[in-house]
């Protein structure tokens, strides 16, 4: 593996690399992905050998522009060209009939394709000169925390992958939201970067996947993903215990009432705010960053409060209800 800036001399040689077939994990605003040319089904097989992804998850392919998307995908269901023009670039991922040309390995089989034109310009720049559009899953080995940062990669896939393009900590924190627009009505499947509220405004009758009321049918539905190596225990709202039974534990907070109680009980050994002011944009932004580094500290538990579910708070519940113990 070789470790990649973002000078223009680095992002052609990772645009080169896709082109190539290699695998290049690259920045994005949401999380970092493990890029590989969609066209290739070579390219792509890698891509689920480094992540020990099972192959009925399917991957997003990323593409440079907006327009870029109707190589992929067919943009003519409701919706789809709208949202494209508010929402992109940025975290929102469509779900929508694929075109013929991408292959099964990219949708797992499915007759829908996964399309996202990420915001993180350094992404952009990689695939417009790779002229490709790239598969991209979230760079970590399969069922484990996102990351937020190339260190996180280095760390976890090092040995697996060709390049690393280090563009830094991504401003978002948390994977995009996926939207599905090829059933009637559209579904969120999975809450992420983009606010479910700011859809729900331009979607009549929007659904949103409720893992209380219906079985996962989307791989990214799974209860379980996204974890650390320690058992996380996911609470209601200010309901972290003043006590915790034996060992070391670190209390993941969100606001200072509660991280004050959580200090005042003494209990913990360690105390972590998500956010002080209670902002779920800035929980969303410290989520796995947080969570890599309290898992590298070996505490015997984690503890954490739920995040009103308003806004990225959505999202950030669905990430700590994976991580959790359930
Ligand atoms: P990741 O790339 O790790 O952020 O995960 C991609 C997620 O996108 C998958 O786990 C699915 O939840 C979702 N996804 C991708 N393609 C499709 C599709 N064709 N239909 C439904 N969900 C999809
Ligand atoms: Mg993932």
């Amino acid at each position: 593996m070789e470790l990649l800036t973002t000078s223009a001399r680095d992002l052609d040689r990772a645009a080169e690399a896709i082109r190539a077939g290699l695998l290049v994990a690259i920045p994005t605003e949401t999380v970092y992905g493990l890029g590989a040319d969609a066209w290739n089904r070579v390219a792509l097989a890698r891509v689920f050998e480094a992540k020990r992804r099972p192959s009925f998850d399917p991957l997003i392919v990323h593409v440079a522009e907006p327009g870029g998307a109707a190589e992929v995908a067919d943009l003519s269901v409701p919706y789809a060209r709208v949202l494209s023009e508010r929402f992109w670039p940025g975290p929102l991922t469509m779900v929508l009939p694929k075109r013929d040309r991408v292959p099964d390995l990219a949708t797992s089989g499915l007759p829908t394709v996964a399309v996202r034109c990420p915001a993180n310009t350094f992404a952009r720049q990689i695939i417009r000169r790779s002229g490709v559009p790239v598969a991209a899953p979230s760079a970590n080995p399969f069922g484990y925390l996102s990351p937020t940062r190339a260190e996180h990669v280095v760390a976890q896939l090092g040995d697996r992958v060709d390049f690393i393009v280090d563009g830094g900590r991504c401003p978002v924190g948390v994977e995009s939201t996926v939207l599905d627009l090829s059933s009637d009505p559209p579904l969120v499947l999975r809450p992420g970067g983009l606010p479910v509220e700011l859809l729900a405004d331009i979607i009549h009758g929007l659904a949103v996947y409720d893992r209380a009321t219906t079985s996962p049918t989307a791989p990214g539905q799974l209860p379980s993903h996204y974890a650390p190596a320690r058992p996380l225990y996911l609470v209601a709202s200010g309901g972290l215990p003043g006590a915790v039974p034996g060992g070391t534990a670190a209390a993941l907070c969100f606001g200072v009432e509660s991280t004050r109680a959580a200090l005042r009980s003494g209990r913990w050994a360690k105390v972590v705010d998500l956010s002080p002011n209670r902002d779920p944009v800035q929980a969303a932004a410290a989520l796995f960053d947080i969570l890599h580094e309290l898992d590298a500290a070996l505490f015997d538990e984690l503890w954490a409060e739920r995040l009103p579910d308003l806004g990225l708070g959505l999202a950030v519940n669905d990430r700590l209800y994976k991580a959790s113990v359930k």
